[in-house]
This record gives C-alpha cells, sequence and structure tokens, in this order.
C-alpha cells in the first residue's frame, strides 16, 4: 500500500507471537473469546463515555452497542466487528504492537514452562492469540478522534498502518479479519463458531450476531423458460407486476409447474442471552453456570472450578448485587506487586453498566485476590469516575462486601471435615470429599492476604484471625486458634508461639525446653510476614499471645522466687559485667531444662528473627 508506515513489534511481543504461530498446542479456539471480550472491552467503554455525553455515540447503526461475526467460506476469512471506542491510529500503534504489556514476558515464560495457552488473557496480551489460526490479519478501526485505519501484519516481525481509503466506512469501532492458516480450516464453518460463542461468550452483556446462511425451500416454476421471463420483467411497473401476477395464477391453477428448490439467504443470528447472572435468583443459577461465569470474568478457561463463591443481593440505604469468587489459584503477581500497584479485580456497574475495574474503593488490598462484580442501583450514573470514586454509598457497599468475603470464606473451612476438631467416622459422602482439603488448599494460595489483612484491617482482626493455620509443637499439620484455644492446659493463660525460619529449626530452640516438658503447646510461625503479623495481633478470644523467646513468659513455678534471692549477687555481678548498652536485664528464667542461658528479647524489641529479617532486608 502507498501510505503504509511499517514499525516493528516490540521484542518480547515478537518472541510471544513466534511461540504462538509455531505452537503445536491443540486448543486454538481461545482466539474468538479474545477477541469477542475485547470487542466487549470496546463496548463498554463507549457506553461509559456516552452516560456523561451522547454525542460520542453517533447516530443510525453506530448507536448499536453490538459485535458482528461474518465468515467468507470461500476465501476462509472470519471477521469480528463491533461498535465500541474504536482505536485512534496512535492507539493502534502502541496496543497492537510496540508497547509491550507487563504481562509480555511472565506469559512468554510461562508458555516455555506448562505451553499452556489458556490463561492468556490474564496476561493481558490475549489479541496476539489471533496468529494462533490466521498468518494475516487486518484490523480496521476507527475512533471519534481520528481517521479510519488500516493495522495489519503478517507476523513476520513488523506491522504496517495506512489511513483507509479502500474499505467501506465503519462509522465507529473495529474490524479484524482474520485470514486463516490452511490448518485452521476447520473455523471457517458457522456451525464451530456458533458452538464456540455459545461456549465461551456466553457472559458477554452485549448481543453477538453471526452473519448465518439459512436454506430456504422455494417455489419456483418448473420450466426454467418461464423463470428467465419472469426476470426479464422485473423492471416492469408494479401495476404490470400485478397484472402478470394473475396471468401466472390463472396459469398455475391449469397446471401447476412449479418446483421446489433449495436457496441459502443470510441473516443475522443472536447467539448470546445477554440477561445479566447477577440479576438472577441465585437459587435459580446452577453451580456450572456458576463456573462458566467465573471463568469469563478471570479470564480464565482452565478446567478448574472456582474454590466458592458468593452471590448476594444487599438492600437498605444501599443496594446493590454482587457475585464474588475465591479462584482456584492465585494470580501470578498477587503479592508480587502488592505494595506497589494495586489491582483490585472487581468490576463495578451501576444500574447494569459497566463503569470500571479498576474501582479500588470497592476491597481493601489484602482481599485483592477476590473475582467478582458489584452492580449497584444507588450509586449515580452520568457523574464522572472522579466523582464516583468519593461517593458515600462506597464505604457502605466495601462495608458489606468485606463482611460477605469472610463469611465465605470461614464457612470454606466449615464445610471441610479435614478442619473439623471431632472427626466424624460417619461413611463420607461424595460431597464431603470434594470439600475434603479444601480449606488447606485455601491457606496454600491465599493464607498470605489473610495475614495481610489482620495487619491492616483492626475492624475485622479478629474474624481473621478465626481464618489463620500454623503449625505448632503438637500438631500434626495445620491447626487453628480455636483447636490451640480447646487444647490449652488449664494453668495456661496466653498463646505461646515462636518465630524462626522453618518448624525444624524451631523445634531445637532451648526457649521450648521447659515449655515442652510441662506439655505446653507452642504455634510455629515460620512464614517472613509473621513477624510483622504478631506486631498487630495482640490478643484472641481474650488470650494474649507471648512471644516464648522475649521478655514476658510466666510459667507457674514455686521455686523461681527462691531462686531469685539466692542468685541475686550473680544477676547483679552479670549486668554489670555486660556493659548495660549490650544487654536490657540479666534474669533467672523459668524457661530452661538443659541449656545454661539464653538471649531473650524485650518485650517491644524485635526478636532475633525478625533482626535477621530486619538485617536481610537493608543488605
Ligand atoms: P487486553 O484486552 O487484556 O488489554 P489484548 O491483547 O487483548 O489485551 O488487547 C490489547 C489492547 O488492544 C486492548 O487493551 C485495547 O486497548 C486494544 N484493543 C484490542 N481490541 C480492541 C477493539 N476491538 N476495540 C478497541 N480496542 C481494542
Ligand atoms: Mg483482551
Amino acid at each position: 500500500r502507498a501510505n503504509a508506515e511499517k514499525f516493528e513489534f516490540q521484542a518480547e511481543v515478537s518472541r510471544l507471537m513466534d511461540i504462538l504461530i509455531n505452537s503445536l498446542y491443540s486448543n486454538k479456539d481461545i482466539f474468538l473469546r479474545e477477541l469477542i471480550s475485547n470487542a466487549s472491552d470496546a463496548l463498554d467503554k463507549i457506553r461509559f463515555l456516552a452516560l456523561t455525553d451522547k454525542e460520542v455515540l453517533g447516530e443510525g447503526d453506530s448507536t448499536k452497542l453490538e459485535i458482528q461475526i461474518k465468515l467468507d467460506k470461500d476465501k476462509k476469512i472470519i471477521s469480528i466487528r463491533d461498535r465500541g471506542v474504536g482505536m485512534t491510529k496512535e492507539d493502534l500503534r502502541k496496543n497492537l504492537g510496540t508497547i509491550a504489556k507487563s504481562g509480555t514476558s511472565a506469559f512468554v515464560e510461562k508458555m516455555q514452562t506448562s505451553g499452556d495457552l489458556n490463561l492468556i488473557g490474564q496476561f493481558g496480551v490475549g489479541f496476539y492469540s489471533v496468529y494462533l489460526v490466521a498468518d494475516y490479519v487486518e484490523v480496521i478501526s476507527k475512533h471519534n478522534d481520528d481517521k479510519q485505519y488500516v493495522w495489519e501484519s503478517k507476523a513476520d516481525g513488523a506491522f504496517a498502518i495506512s489511513e483507509d481509503t479502500w474499505n467501506e466506512p465503519l462509522g465507529r469501532g473495529t474490524e479484524i479479519r482474520l485470514h486463516l492458516r490452511d490448518e485452521a480450516g476447520e473455523y471457517a464453518d458457522e456451525y464451530k463458531l456458533k458452538e464456540l460463542v455459545k461456549k465461551y461468550s456466553e457472559f458477554i452483556n452485549f448481543p453477538i450476531n453471526l452473519w448465518a446462511s439459512k436454506e430456504v425451500e422455494k417455489e419456483v416454476p418448473a420450466d426454467e423458460d418461464e423463470s428467465i421471463d419472469e426476470e426479464e420483467t422485473s423492471e416492469s411497473t408494479s401495476e404490470e407486476e400485478e397484472e402478470e401476477e394473475d396471468v401466472e395464477k390463472a396459469e398455475d391453477e391449469k397446471k401447476p409447474k412449479t418446483k421446489k428448490v433449495k436457496e441459502t439467504t443470510y441473516e443475522w443470528e443472536l447467539l448470546n442471552d445477554v440477561k445479566a447472572i447477577w440479576l438472577r435468583n441465585p437459587k435459580e443459577v446452577t453451580d456450572e453456570e456458576y463456573t462458566k461465569f467465573y471463568h469469563s470474568l478471570a479470564k480464565d478457561f482452565s478446567d478448574d472450578k472456582p474454590m466458592a463463591w458468593s452471590h448476594f443481593n444487599a438492600e437498605g440505604d444501599v443496594e446493590f448485587k454482587a457475585v464474588l469468587f475465591i479462584p482456584p489459584k492465585a494470580p501470578h503477581d498477587l503479592y508480587e506487586s502488592y505494595y506497589n500497584t494495586k489491582q483490585s479485580n472487581l468490576k463495578l456497574y451501576v444500574r447494569r453498566v459497566f463503569i470500571s475495574d479498576e474501582f479500588n474503593e470497592l476491597l481493601p488490598k489484602y482481599l485483592n485476590f477476590l473475582m467478582g462484580l458489584v452492580d449497584s442501583d444507588t450509586l449515580p450514573l452520568n457523574v464522572s469516575r472522579e466523582m464516583l470514586q468519593q461517593h458515600h454509598s462506597l464505604k457502605t457497599i466495601k462495608k458489606k462486601l468485606i463482611r460477605k468475603a469472610l463469611d465465605m470464606i470461614r464457612k470454606l473451612a466449615e464445610e471441610d471435615p479435614d478442619e473439623s476438631n471431632d472427626k466424624k467416622d460417619v461413611e463420607e459422602s461424595n460431597d464431603e470429599n470434594e470439600k475434603k482439603g479444601q480449606y488447606a488448599k485455601f491457606w496454600n494460595e491465599f493464607g498470605k492476604s489473610i495475614k495481610l489483612g489482620i495487619i491492616e484491617d483492626a475492624t475485622n482482626r479478629n474474624r481473621l484471625a478465626k481464618l489463620l493455620r500454623f503449625e505448632t509443637t503438637k500438631s500434626d499439620g495445620k491447626t487453628s486458634l480455636d483447636q490451640y484455644i480447646s487444647r490449652m492446659k488449664s494453668s495456661q493463660k496466653d498463646i505461646f508461639y515462636i518465630t524462626g525460619a522453618s518448624k525444624e529449626q524451631l523445634e531445637k530452640s532451648p526457649f521450648l525446653e521447659r515449655l515442652n516438658k510441662k506439655d505446653y503447646e507452642v504455634i510455629f510461625f515460620t512464614d517472613p510476614v509473621d513477624e510483622y503479623l504478631m506486631q498487630y495481633l495482640m490478643d484472641y478470644e481474650d488470650k494474649k499471645f507471648q512471644n516464648v523467646s522475649k521478655e514476658g513468659l510466666k510459667l507457674k513455678d514455686s521455686k523461681t522466687k527462691e531462686l531469685k534471692e539466692s542468685f541475686k549477687g550473680l544477676t547483679k555481678w552479670w549486668k554489670n559485667t555486660l556493659a548495660s548498652d549490650n544487654v536490657e536485664d540479666v534474669k533467672i528464667s523459668s524457661r530452661l531444662a538443659d541449656t545454661p542461658c539464653v538471649v531473650v528479647t524485650s518485650k517491644y524489641g524485635w526478636s532475633a528473627y525478625m533482626e535477621k529479617i530486619m538485617h536481610s532486608q537493608t543488605l
């Protein structure tokens, strides 16, 4: 093309495309849902803009917020068109090739180890999946602020953008044309496309229409000559036509000389039901539907089911409907970017209109592993995002969402037969089998979030503490605070714990000698975050936490007082000998059995392990 401007793909993107093209991965279906998902995102964007400025929608067909799919069977071209926001020339250049998203290299790495493409959408590079099935792709796009452009690439390391002077004007939106590769011929089939849309794009909130062929039987005159005659007269005026028909009828009655022939016509066929799942009565939604809905929300099309969900309707001053999911696995970057970026996974709708999925005011940071959506009738529709972010109802919504989320997690534990104190010997039902070990799985994936919650959320600290799991000197596997308390000796007032790098290392600690001898149970906190955690978690169910390596450990011992008296001289001498800036005090200890002495941290000081953590962080 004369006016084409050429660009090179950014290196990571180029690598990704190479991998996709050469992929032997058999499930190439995903390209269609990625394109439909992008079309849906673009429609969401224009609908959102239209809330405050009706003009952006234009007029005529442009106002129809829909997705259209067409197939040219002979040329093997699939085209997917939306009336979304479209892309300017600059958008095309940046979004489709030159600026790599943060997930690009992470996804490339993942591809090389697992070879699983299913999560491509989660990494923000779903568009490139088109090259699984196409060897040449055109993206025609019209944005309100720019002319119509064509982006095209044969995935040979380069792409071109040209001002579009030859295609039909789109009005607004994007059309993606996939020129199918020979090996992907199976997609040049309407039934296949229909099946894919039904399977993967059920929960898209815009109509998806397919330009579908339809065989119709038509009666035509049996005589070839007559049909030609008919065509020849088709230019006649309507009055003459009527006359002709009359004549025809009369002739037909005499000798019925018609035959039936099949003819192919085309019309738009709606493929999805746009009724939002969250508006339905939870009792009427099946588990399978929730699972599928989760997959479409999370862009996760593996076979994994979400661990749990909660679908509810909040009434009162602030009305909203919400569905929350606990994903089967933690996303790849959940904790990596925890303190820098915070990306909530909740979609906010106001009266069925998608507003944003970057609304961080809905959930606290520590719950950002949850997926789901909120649709509120109380929030105003035609205000800016900034105004909405400050709306007072958000606080109420947030509070209720946290409550529901924590309830959902608590239930996950309660329903898990492995978690109960009194393990019943009842024959296990299938249902129980499925729930066995589910909380351990949850804890494995998201336990850290619960700990971060204890640090950040003072209001719900106790509820969150109930969800904690850890190992102890007596437990075989993980246990909870409630279970610990139920095993406490009657003479024991505090909850004992010790922090360190691993259970194995801690088991040898001299701090545990006396406690073990006296049969007290001690919690092992072995995660670096536990040190911080215990600075916030002071008590639980009226019991104080006592770090057994810190000052303050009181074990009932009648002899302590006596010993204190008789060794007064020694402790005094010792304290003076070690200059006062080396130790704070020297005391008779009741915590040892065999070891002659230990260094103990003062009550408010850093534990030895904390010192170690801090030291390694400053290096
Ligand atoms: P993601 O959808 O996760 O952002 P993709 O690789 O699927 O990643 O798409 C990249 C970007 O290209 C999108 O973020 C969007 O800006 C742009 N884009 C893709 N398809 C469309 C479309 N149909 N209309 C408008 N913009 C689009
Ligand atoms: Mg996408």
